[in-house]
Order: C-alpha cells, then structure tokens, then sequence
C-alpha cells in the first residue's frame, strides 16, 4: 500500500509541474523500468521515492554504467572494442566485455548490504556467489552469458534505502585465445594434442611445425576446438618448433617439441615364392588406394565415437613390432612394418579396439580379409588377415565387439593379426593407446 501512495505522490509531481505525459499507472512504471535496454529490475519492489540505485561495472578500462535515468551508458577509458548491441531479438541484445582484467568489479551509489551474483549459459545457471570486495566472479571460457545480481538493501533508519532488486544483463565475454599441447617431449609412433580455447566463429587458428607436413585438422570440443598431430615413426629424433596463432588476435604460443631417440629391430623374412608372386605391383596397389581411400581423414566422422580407453585386439605373441625394419628374401631395400603382428591359433576372435563405425570389410589381395573402424576424428584401426568377418560397412561397432575370427588369409605366413592405428597419412604405434584415452588423457596433462 505505501508502495501506491508514493507512486501516486510522484505522478501528483509530474501532473504538477505541467509534464503532459499520459497518465502512468503502476504497470507502466515496472515497464519503464524494465527498459533500462540490458539492464532490467525484475523486481522493482523499491520505494519509488528513491532513485534506482546506479551500477557501474568496470573490467580494465572497459567501464558499464546503469544510471537510474533508465539510460544505459559506457565507457571506455581507453581504445578498446567494448560495444553493446541492441535490438528486438532478445538472444541478441548483448553487452561485449573484453577481459582485459582478471578482475571485474561493481560500484553502487547506494551500496547494498548484500549482492548475490548468478552466472547462466544458455539459461542454465553455472555459478551463485556472494559478491566480496565488490568483485564480480566471471565465467573460466569465452561466450554468451547473463549475469544476474540480486542486491538487497536493509532499512536502518527512516531515511534508508530498502529492498531488493535483480540488475540482469547479457553480455558476451571476450576472452583472448588460450593454446596448449599435451607434451613436449614424444616418441615416436605417439602423437600430440592441441587445445585451442576462446576461439570466435570468426577466428582461423595457423599451426606451423616441422613435425607435420599435411593440414592439421580442428574438431570442436566444449570450450573451443582441438587438433591432433601424430608422430610419424621414422621421424628423426630431434627438437621441432611449434607455433600456433589465432587470426583474431594476436596471441602467439611457441614451443619446442623434443622428438626422443627409438630403436627399432631388424627382420629377415623368406617367403615362398608363389606366396610372393601376390606381392605384384598391381595388387600393392589396389591394396593400398582402397585403405588410402576409406582412411581418408576428411571422410571420418567429426566428433569422436569413443568414450573409452583402446584395447588390446586379441590374445596371441608380438611377433613382429611397430616400424620393425623388414627385409624379405634378402631384398635390400626394407620396408618398415606399419602395425602390429600378434600369432595366435586360427579362429581366435578378433576384438575392436575402440567404438567407432566399419568402414571397411573385405578381401584384399595383399592384407586378406581386412576390416576399418573409423573412431572419428580422423582415427582409424584396421585388422588384416582375420578368417571370418562378422561386420560390415556402415555398421556401429562397440569397444571390445568381436569383429571376426584370427586367419591367415591375403599375404601371410602363418595365422596372425595385423593391427593398425592410422592418423592423417601416419602409421602410429598400437602400444601407445592400449589402455589410455588420447584426447581425455590429453584434458587433464597441464
Ligand atoms: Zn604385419
């Protein structure tokens, strides 16, 4: 009821002093305050007597100020991009803050005897605190947010303020690009991460090392993007620059890769020679346009579809390891083993390394029965020589399913499993996923 009498007094004023706006009822007053462009009271439960108290808040030397004459004023202190946008779409109406302080602070007129701060994403809450110090708690991540401030005043004397009022704007944080790698010192046959946060729509993230030849491919995760770079088995061992850099600023992360020393075993291999006559040019071909083709980094899948660390793909010995250097027959050029050879009986089931989708179940001259997974993101296991295939292209496959049965089928001496993780044109060595998760192991490093 005070409430009413009082508005009553102050459209007795305006009337008074000759003003010949419409009659305001109270509905148009909550309205009016609710047009404070971002800045809206939701709940004007404040005696209208009182101004509205005026909030300035201040990041660096961006500076927004809400005055209670219902205008909505910045400025900058110094050159900065600071804008705010307004128009009739709400999702739009947004307040651009650069963080060019750590620190965001709130000053009042009339400082409230408590603030409580609510940050939403996407109109879920993510943060309540209690402000302190007048400093305000801003989102870790670059992107649209709606900070609310809830602030009560309690009456101490007659002349006090009391009540309570929620400032609530939408603001768009900017934060400057932020790039990490998950090492910097790697075998060979591994390979690196790199996360890319604060990345706009806008934004062309350039990688430039010696490490990588081809085009280094990002995929987006939940707070920017991130990009792999694999470690090719014959790289020599040394120390290899990376820089990284975004086009929307001009953040710049330079490193030193160390690539470390790995010794690989020597193999004589003698083969009959109808086994051999397989081995013809045209077949080596075939063979290898079909698994170029399907492992074709732009025809996997854009996010990941494992959820889980590699495993082990069957039972049996090593018997020929990782970029074992091969000779067959006495042949003096070698070729470098592309996997893993693990001998067990025939018909030993074959498991998948990792969920992900077939993309390949064939006969093939040289590699036999062979199947492809694609795990997304441009990685890919493939299982040679297997006797039967229980799947087939286009199939979803679960971590552990059992793809098929152990053979010796397509150039082969004996029954064994030829097993490959392939990235982006690089063989990459199977010991370094079994058991381990390479893009959430690389979340938690540094
Ligand atoms: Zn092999």
């Amino acid at each position: 009821m005070k409430t009413k009498i009082l508005v009553f007094i102050t459209l007795l004023i305006i009337l008074l002093s000759g003003c010949t706006t419409h009659a305001i009822k109270e509905d148009d007053i909550n309205k009016t305050v609710n047009t404070f462009l971002n800045f809206t009271c939701i709940k004007p439960i404040l005696e209208f007597a009182y101004p509205t108290p005026e909030l300035t808040l201040k990041n660096g030397n961006n500076l927004i100020q809400y005055s209670s004459k219902g205008n909505l004023t910045y400025k900058s202190l110094a050159k900065s991009t600071l804008i705010y946008k307004i128009n009739n779409t709400p999702s739009e109406e947004y307040i651009e803050i650069n963080s060019e302080s750590d620190s965001t602070t709130i000053e009042f007129d009339n400082v409230p005897d408590k603030i409580t701060e609510r940050i939403y994403k996407d109109n879920k809450l993510i943060k309540v605190s209690d402000v302190k110090n007048d400093a305000l708690r801003m989102p870790s991540h670059e992107g649209l947010y709606r900070i609310e401030l809830e602030c009560f005043w309690e009456k101490e004397d007659s002349e006090s303020l009391e009540g309570e009022l929620i400032y609530s704007f939408d603001f768009y944080y900017n934060m400057p690009s932020k790039f990490k790698i998950s090492s910097d010192s790697l075998q060979p046959g591994s390979n690196i991460i790199i996360h890319a946060e604060n990345i706009k729509d806008s934004d062309t993230i350039n990688v430039n090392t010696t490490l990588f030849n081809n085009t280094i491919e990002f995929y987006p995760e939940p707070y920017g993007y991130f990009a792999i770079i694999p470690i090719d088995g014959a790289l020599t061992p040394m120390d290899y620059s990376i820089t990284i850099e975004s086009s929307e600023d001009n953040v710049k992360f330079e490193d030193t890769v160390t690539v470390l020393e790995r010794e690989y075993e020597t193999q004589h291999l003698y083969i009959s020679s109808s086994t051999l006559s397989l081995r013809s040019q045209e077949n080596i071909e075939k063979n290898i346009e079909t698994l170029t083709n399907s492992r074709d980094i732009n025809n996997s899948s854009k996010t990941i579809l494992w959820f889980e660390p590699f495993i082990v793909p069957s039972e049996g010995i090593i018997t020929t390891e990782y970029y074992q250097i091969r000779y067959t027959n006495g042949n003096p050029t070698p070729r470098f083993h592309t996997g893993i050879d693990i001998a067990a009986p025939y018909n030993t089931p074959i498991l998948a390394t990792n969920s992900g989708k077939v993309v390949v179940a064939e006969e093939m001259t040289l590699t036999g029965n062979t199947l492809v997974i694609d795990h997304g993101c441009g990685f890919f296991s493939t299982y040679c020589h297997l006797n039967t295939m229980y799947f087939e292209p286009g199939e979803n496959i679960n971590r552990g399913n059992i793809l098929g049965l152990m053979g010796s089928t397509g150039f082969s001496t004996g029954p064994h499993l030829h097993f490959e993780i392939f990235y982006n044109g690089v063989y990459l060595d199977p010991e370094f996923f079994y058991d381990k998760d390479p893009y959430r192991d690389s979340l938690i490093i540094k």
